[in-house]
């Protein structure tokens, strides 16, 4: 693309327009941008401390492996663990973890893999013959969470982040509004997650970066990253929120941001999870009995019928 136009920062040839700010960028000012966005993110929501012990959950995509990249940059004296979650989904985390291999040894950064089967006794290949309305996505969502948790607990952790996109934070808003799933919306905020299970702040520093600007950061940055996609990917309601929101974003450019701002200033910062924990694990839980044991009580029982 050329757009004839000077980096609005140094003056060099600009590659990069940001419709929402009005700036337009050279290849390095772009990506200086991005570490700037991610930094910001950070200090504002006191994201990481000094001395704090911190996780990075790295699927191998463009997200997850940039952030590994910028934290592992500018946190130094920060302790690190790369902690990838295997599904047990035959040809598609193998890739994976040999990106997140080849990233981890590349930054010289400690790295640790949990498979699903270990933790929860399924593998989500086992799951999705046995499944029955609720989709594997939802299910290994469920697991996602509750293993990077586990993880953080084991390694002794303060402090976990996720990869989480300006783009994943306000689709994800827009479907608890459709699903009218008001006890997330009250817990679940942009930057940093209520539920501190044991102490751990969960925390998204790419917050206020657009989904097209990571991947274009990615791409300047010579990342390799997974091709294959998902076999068992049913995104339902959630790639028409991603479109609607794109078409909405072309017509009236920073939409985007300005949602996330909204969602922002909803969230009370006092809130903390309400109620207690799961009577049958332990774990944090809203109700009496947390998601992840009522999914493997259901996976139990369908796995007796087949
Ligand atoms: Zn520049
Ligand atoms: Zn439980």
């Amino acid at each position: 693309m050329n757009l004839q136009r000077a980096c609005s920062k140094c003056g060099k040839p600009a590659f990069y327009f940001k419709p929402y700010s009005g700036e337009y960028l050279c290849k390095k000012c772009f990506v200086k941008s991005i570490y700037e966005l991610t930094l910001k993110a950070i200090r504002k929501h006191h994201m990481i401390k000094y001395g704090d012990k911190v996780g990075i959950a790295v699927s191998g995509g463009k997200d997850s492996i940039s952030l590994l990249y910028i934290i592992a940059k500018f946190f130094k004296d920060n302790e690190i663990v790369a902690i990838t979650l295997d599904e047990g989904i035959k040809g598609y985390r193998n890739e994976a973890i040999m990106i997140v291999n080849d990233m981890v040894t590349k930054l010289n950064i400690k790295q640790a893999t949990y498979k699903y089967k270990d933790m929860f006794g399924y593998t989500i290949d086992d799951v999705q013959s046995i499944r029955r309305e609720t989709s594997s996505c939802t299910i290994c969502g469920t697991f996602r969470r509750r293993g990077l948790d586990m993880a953080a607990k084991e390694l002794g952790l303060n402090v976990l982040l996720t990869a989480h996109n300006l783009d994943d934070l306000v689709q994800s808003y827009l479907i608890m509004l459709f699903n009218g799933d008001i006890g997330k919306i009250t817990t679940f905020s942009p930057a940093i997650e209520t539920s501190e299970a044991f102490g751990i702040t969960k925390a998204h520093p790419l917050m206020y970066i657009y989904e097209k600007e990571m991947s274009i950061f990615a791409y300047l940055k010579g990342f390799k990253m997974q091709t294959i996609t998902c076999p068992y990917m049913n995104q339902g309601i959630r790639s028409e929120v991603r479109e609607y929101l794109n078409k909405m974003e072309e017509e009236h450019p920073g939409l985007k941001y300005q949602l996330l701002n909204s969602f922002i200033r909803l969230k009370n910062k006092n809130d903390v999870i309400s109620g207690g924990f799961c009577k049958n694990c332990g774990w944090p839980s809203k109700g009496n009995i947390c998601q992840v044991c009522k999914t493997l009580q259901t996976l139990n029982i369908n796995k007796l019928k087949v």
